[in-house]
């Protein structure tokens, strides 16, 4: 299945928790929206322009533990709009570069698998909008920016 941002993705909705914007993540709320995706399936982020960060979700200081080194292979793709608002996409295996102008029929990268760490959880992509204000990340809701199927 393709993750297109404004072709109505599916939310997860699993044994782990719930995707959608502001679910309840123990004592914090979940600040992206989870985007169902197939392991290995084009990840399409319908969002025009440039490439600022592949990054690592997770820490890649301690290695101690088959989950940890799981979680450490996890990487997210950013793209930062004409308006500043950047756009990343985690668990999704990069086929673009850092810089690289990306238009809405852009392939990104590859989802990757998170049942290994996070066995019940069904695969998906994190997707979540920042923006930076003083030094510090500002979540905004992601439906001001996709149409969902649920
Ligand atoms: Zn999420």
């Amino acid at each position: 299945m393709k993750v297109r941002t404004i072709h109505r993705p599916k939310v997860r909705n699993d044994s782990q928790g719930q995707g959608h914007w502001q679910a309840k993540r123990g004592s914090r709320k979940h600040n992206g929206v989870d985007l169902e995706a197939d392991v290995g399936s084009d990840i399409i982020a319908e969002i025009e322009g440039t490439v600022t960060k592949i990054g690592f979700p997770y820490s890649q200081k301690s290695l101690t533990t088959e989950k940890k080194r799981l979680k450490a292979a996890f990487r997210y793709v950013q793209i930062t709009d004409k308006d500043g608002f950047h756009h990343r996409f985690f668990y999704v295996n990069p086929s673009v570069l850092r810089y690289s102008e990306v238009k809405k029929d852009t392939i990104i990268g590859t989802a990757q698998d998170l049942t290994k760490p996070y066995p019940g959880m069904d695969n998906h992509t994190h997707y979540e909008v920042v923006t930076m204000v003083d030094g510090k990340k500002v979540f905004h809701d992601p439906n001001s920016f996709i149409e969902l199927e649920n």
